[in-house]
């Protein structure tokens, strides 16, 4: 189900809106662990709340080639176009660029070297880590998790 919400905001994205900002700021979704455990599946749970990364290859949206809008698997905000969508070969869904202003950054210092992680403005949820080895224009791959995006194809929004 796409909510009317998530549809009108794609009305104002396709007509030329590209931030959500000319609406206000985002209203942050905030729930207990226990919410979350039950709307989420395990594997998304471990994702989205506990910062896990799921196996390289292993998600459908990697040979997801249509047009379309990649939602947050936990709150339904829009986080990637297809436009900025690539084939980075590392396995994992990867963007050179995120919808402004519906992702926050933090630095990560799980593994020795820091990274830069990247979560969803709205819910929080985790969904990946910046690297700058991506493409033109801004030369950043977003590397993310499969598991944590909804794909919206373009023909059910309308
Ligand atoms: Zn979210």
């Amino acid at each position: 189900m796409v909510s009317s919400r998530i549809i009108l905001f794609l009305l104002c994205l396709l007509g030329g809106h590209t931030a959500m900002s000319d609406h206000g700021p985002l209203q942050k979704v905030e729930r207990s662990q226990k919410e979350w455990q039950e709307i989420l599946t395990p594997e998304q749970f471990h994702i989205l709340r506990d910062e896990g990364t799921e196996p390289s290859g292993s998600s459908i949206l990697n040979a997801e080639k249509r047009d379309g809008i990649f939602v947050c698997a936990g709150c339904d905000l829009p986080l990637f176009s297809s436009k900025t969508k690539y084939d980075s070969g590392t396995g994992w869904p990867s963007f050179y660029a995120p919808i402004e202003g519906h992702i926050e950054t933090k630095l990560d210092f799980k593994l020795i070297w820091p990274r830069t992680e990247y979560h969803c403005a709205r819910c929080g949820g985790h969904q990946g880590h910046i690297f700058e080895d991506g493409p033109e224009p801004t030369g950043l791959r977003y590397c993310n998790n499969g598991l944590a995006l909804k794909f919206i194809p373009k023909e059910s929004v309308k």
